[in-house]
Parts: structure tokens; sequence; C-alpha cells
């Protein structure tokens, strides 16, 4: 048995993994408080929910042969050095971690864990030259050529929420202006929906996907129309760099699928001019694994 954890922009997930099954997990949504001592909350949140999963399960940590962490933001050596989304610098978790269990670890960018769980068990198993981007809180990703997952030395790489899709455009949380997750991911289209209709912003996912989007309101059509504009700019570079044979979109617009949302984009890639091999897109599909991807591809190893 594996232990995964999952670190989000807004929840921390932990589960008791065999290969792809996630036999049981516990869950916490960081509220305001606890995001005002983040490094602290994660680390009790570990603690908590690891002890209460094992022993719902009748296991002890010599059962547990690796505790993998996804993180967001960027890792090295062992540390989370920026996180823009949870504003956290420079946090050395694995040396945290480490100080109460004895087990392997190991820790990986969020978006690698999904894109190997996606790789590995689920829907981009039988392709070679993949991308998976990772839309949700923030934008995250990425790209196997030949089977192999790229990865630079120095730091995370594949940063594709903070490609730059508008010039001088919105303030991201990294100090750029304009990059593709502050008009892409859903945390930025919820964010101008409830603003427009003058809602509070902490709704869920299914609430903003059914109920927001589909009102027959010209605001919230306008704010469709922007989020789709750039996710179309930003998935078509994707598609024009990489030239993948499959491109598996995860993280919250996982969910969207058969949404009409999801089939505007992708009448819209189709578009002249979207892509630079136009005619010939790759196949485009949600992640099987949906929002369990990170924590199983946390214990990848
Ligand atoms: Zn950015």
């Amino acid at each position: 048995m594996k232990i995964g954890i999952d670190i989000g922009g807004s929840h921390i997930g932990i589960g008791l993994i065999d290969g792809s099954a996630i036999v049981d997990s516990r869950e916490k949504n960081f509220n305001q408080e606890d995001k005002v001592q983040i490094e602290k909350t994660i680390l009790n949140s570990i603690q908590e929910m690891i002890k209460e999963l094992l022993e719902a399960n009748q296991l002890s940590l010599k059962n547990v042969e690796l505790i993998g962490i996804a993180a967001p933001g960027t890792i090295s050596n062992g540390m989370i050095l920026n996180a823009g989304n949870l504003n956290i610098q420079k946090f050395s978790i694995l040396s945290e971690v480490k100080k109460y269990y004895e087990n392997p670890l190991q820790i990986r960018n969020d978006g690698k864990c999904a894109a190997l769980a996606e790789k590995v068990y689920g829907a981009m198993k039988d392709y070679e030259d993949c991308v998976f981007v990772n839309i949700g809180t923030g934008i995250g990703g990425a790209a196997f050529l030949g089977g192999k997952l790229l990865e630079p030395k120095r730091y995370s790489g594949f940063e594709f929420g903070h490609m730059v899709v508008e010039q001088g455009g919105r303030l991201c949380s990294c100090g750029k202006q304009g990059c593709f997750e502050t008009y892409a991911s859903i945390k930025a289209l919820k964010t101008k929906v409830t603003q427009v209709l003058d809602r509070d912003s902490d709704i869920s996912g299914k609430f903003l996907r059914e109920e927001l989007l589909m009102k027959n309101d010209a605001r919230v059509k306008a704010e469709i129309a922007v989020f789709l504009k750039y996710l179309k700019t930003g998935i078509g570079n994707l598609i024009d760099i990489f030239e993948p044979e499959i491109v598996c979109l995860g993280g919250s617009f996982a969910y969207y699928e058969g949404h009409f949302v999801w089939k505007q984009f992708i009448e819209n890639l189709r578009e002249a001019n979207a892509t630079f091999n136009e005619g010939e897109l790759p196949k485009i599909v949600a992640a099987e694994l949906k929002n369990d991807a990170g924590m199983i591809g946390a214990v990848i190893e």
C-alpha cells in the first residue's frame, strides 16, 4: 500500500493507493484561516489524515511502501520554491514530513503527477506523444515524447499556465502579466462569472458548470467567450510546439466533457489559423482519472 498526498490550490487530499485504485481517502478544503498559515495547515492535515486513514483501514506505517506528494508550483530538492496560488515560498516540505515518517518519500509537481497517472493508467496510456494540461485553480501540465516524460534539470519546467497569451494583460500571482492561467483557468472563469453576477465566488465547480454558465445572460456569455478565446490560444500553442497525438485535459475542466463550453472549445480549435497544421487536430480527451490523478500519480515511481 502507498499513500498519495495531493496538495491543490484549494484543498488537500490524502489517499491509500493500490496501483491505480484509491482504496480510501480523506479531504480537507482550505478556508481563509488555513490559508494564512498554509504550511502549518498542510503539515497538520498530513499527520491527522494519515493517522485517520491507517486506523480506519487497520493498517500501520509498516504497511506503507511509499509516501508520495503532488504539490503545486515549482519543486526543487524537496522544496516547494514558489506556489503562487497558495502563497508559498521556499517551503521545505519534504524535510518537515521526514520528521514524522521513516517511510520512503517523494515529491513532484502536481501537474506532472496527474500526467503520469493518465499516461500509466488513464486516457494517454496507448499513446507516445502526449500533452497533458491540468486546468483548475491554475494551469499546469507535462509532455511526453516517444513515451518519455520530458523533465528539465533546472526547476520544473512546463509552466504552461505562465506562458503569456496577452501582453500587458491580467496580473498573475507569479508577477507577470497576461499569463494563460489568468484567463483560461477554471478559477479565472469562476471569478469573472461570479463578479458579473454579483455573487460570492465561493461556489462549487458543479454549480458553476451546471447553473451559472447555463444562464441566458449576456454578461456570462461574454465571460465564457473570453475564457474560450484564450483557451484556444494556449492549447493551440501547445499543439504547435509538441505536435502530440493526444491532448488530455485534466483538473476540474475534465468534468466539462460533453458540456457546451467543451464542445465550443473543440470547435474553436478547428477554426482557420487556430493551429499551424490546421485540420489535423490531435485527439482531445478529458482526463479519465479526473481529480484523482494527482493523488494516484504522486506515488508513481
Ligand atoms: Zn503567471
